[in-house]
């Protein structure tokens, strides 16, 4: 069925499952504007992620998991800042209007959406150009938490330790699934799979389906992230990898780290299906994990503890903050090892190199 724009916004954005009712939001999709109740006592958090066909997303990606990746990736923001979602708008520009794509995509949304509270408030909707065009995607989410939650890249002091959520690595391996670079010796026909495209193709087994997930669907750790408030003297996302986001703490605060390469958390998926030789340069600067990374005084330790069982979050203390404001300092059995990690930065030519001394 043809549609023009406000068939579009009106079927698949302007949809109850995506744009639904919540006591906050006055007024949602219609108007110049969406209005929100303000609390006083609240800081807004607001945070924009875009995705890019060919650079974050596969040009056949499936639009259900895409349309879910898309807000999850925006949500992660709010975790790291221990923002609770209020609502999201979103920016769309599409080559051509393909019904199947825009209800799938808007299905993986509304999942989302409605997981976390977080509905579809306004947005955009443009035609990118007919031949030359790729899809460009676009989120805000809106988030609040209450003043003094702290969880600044600026927060953390010598001898706090650094704690991730979950495990590393498992996203990018997951992409190299799709992309038929992993397994090792899969066969380039493979190329660019996703589940729903694999017709003809191996079926991907259970660690394979367990990475591609882990690509798609990142754990949400909104939960975890308002569980830290108050406690967590530094946060931040892991979008890029570790090494890189790491740093970005270590600059804001004027600090340096000794992380333990040994007690970097690995899933069994991952362990099976990287070689060992490739798996700390996925680990530190694969990037896509969307775990949370950060650090906590020594004295909470155990109400941290109590906050991570209360949410059901795994996290591994991996290191510690130094003082000084030197590079991280990787540690192996004890001892300083070389490592060159670059973690995913747009307009940097891409290395990642690891040299072990
Ligand atoms: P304006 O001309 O004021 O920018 P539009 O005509 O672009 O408004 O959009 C009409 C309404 O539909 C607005 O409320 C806008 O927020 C909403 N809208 C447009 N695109 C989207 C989208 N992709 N998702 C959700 N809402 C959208
Ligand atoms: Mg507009």
């Amino acid at each position: 069925m043809a549609s023009d724009e406000f068939d579009i916004i009106r079927r698949h954005f302007n949809q109850k499952g995506l744009a639904f009712a919540k006591s906050s939001v006055m007024l949602g999709i219609g108007d110049d504007c969406a209005l929100l109740a303000a609390d006083s006592s609240q800081q807004l958090a607001i945070s924009m992620d875009l995705l890019q066909e060919g650079v974050h997303f596969l040009s056949d990606a499936d639009p259900f998991l895409l349309g879910q990746r898309t807000l999850l990736v925006n949500l992660s923001d709010l975790a790291a800042m221990g923002a609770e979602p209020l609502c999201f708008t979103l920016g769309v520009s599409i080559p051509k209007a393909d019904e199947l794509w825009l209800e799938r995509f808007s299905a993986g949304l509304a999942v989302v959406a409605q997981a976390h509270d977080c509905p579809l408030v306004g947005g955009d909707l443009t035609a990118a150009h007919p031949e030359h065009g790729t899809i460009t995607l676009c989120v805000q989410v809106h988030g609040q938490r209450p003043a003094g939650a702290g969880m600044l890249r600026s927060g953390a002091r010598p001898g706090d330790l650094v704690y991730v959520t979950g495990t590393l690595g498992d996203a990018a391996a997951g992409l190299a699934v799709l992309q038929g670079r992993l397994p090792v010796g899969a066969s380039p026909a493979r190329d660019g799979f996703s589940p729903e495209s694999i017709a003809g193709r191996p079926a991907p087994t259970e660690f394979e389906a367990a990475l591609i997930s882990a690509f798609y669907q990142p754990e949400s750790r909104v939960a975890c992230g308002m569980a830290l408030r108050g406690l967590a003297s530094a946060a931040i996302d892991i979008s890029d990898g570790l090494a890189s986001d790491l740093g970005h703490i270590l600059r804001g605060s004027g600090v340096s780290a000794a992380i333990d390469t040994e007690a970097l958390p690995t899933s069994a998926a991952f362990r099976a299906l990287v070689p060992e030789a490739a798996r700390l340069s996925l680990v530190l600067g694969g990037g896509d994990d969307y775990e949370l990374c950060f650090t906590v005084s020594n004295d909470d330790v155990p109400q941290l503890e109590r906050q991570l069982s209360a949410t059901g979050t795994a996290a591994t203390c991996i290191g510690r903050i130094e003082s000084g404001s030197g590079p991280i300092r990787w540690l192996s059995k004890g001892e300083e090892i070389a490592l060159q990690v670059q973690g995913y930065n747009h307009f940097a030519p891409q290395q990642l190199t690891q040299e072990r001394t």
